[in-house]
């Protein structure tokens, strides 16, 4: 599939993406959108657009294309933890604030968050992402509960 840039796009005029991105998108049996493009070392898929020197966050790029524009200031958070997926129902805007709480912003890198502030682990079973993508401890919640 190949187009036009939607005019949403907040690239400059003349822009236009270089290479067909979603001719290169393989969908994973987790619902992921993996890409023939290589992700750099953090994990990220760059992409090159026409008459741009900078290389653009592929990930940004399907946002915009197939959701709609990113509200300035916002960053993309992947809700399914895997920072090459394209798959923009993997994705959602968040403050910069809020993608660093969440564990995976740039300056969270070195201390990522795997556990709750009791020490509970942020694994498949303990945790439970609410509407808005937060991750919520399954324990803590039980013990909440249980004193109230
Ligand atoms: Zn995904
Ligand atoms: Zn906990």
């Amino acid at each position: 599939m190949t187009g036009p840039l939607p005019t949403h796009l907040h690239y400059k005029r003349g822009d236009a993406p270089h290479m067909d991105i979603l001719g290169g998108v393989s969908i994973r049996p987790d619902g992921c959108w993996g890409h023939t493009l290589k992700p750099n070392r953090k994990g990220y898929v760059y992409m090159d657009l026409r008459g741009s020197r900078k290389h653009w966050l592929a990930h940004r790029v399907m946002y915009e294309w197939i959701v709609g524009p990113i509200p300035k200031g916002l960053v993309i958070d992947h809700l399914c933890r895997n920072r090459g997926c394209l798959n923009p129902s993997h994705m959602q805007p968040v403050t910069i604030g809020e993608n660093v709480l969440r564990g995976h912003g740039a300056s969270a890198e070195n201390s990522r968050k795997t556990n709750c502030l009791r020490g509970h682990p942020y694994d498949a079973q303990n945790t439970y992402v609410d509407r808005a993508g937060k991750r919520h401890c399954r324990t803590c919640n039980r013990e909440r509960q249980r004193k109230s």
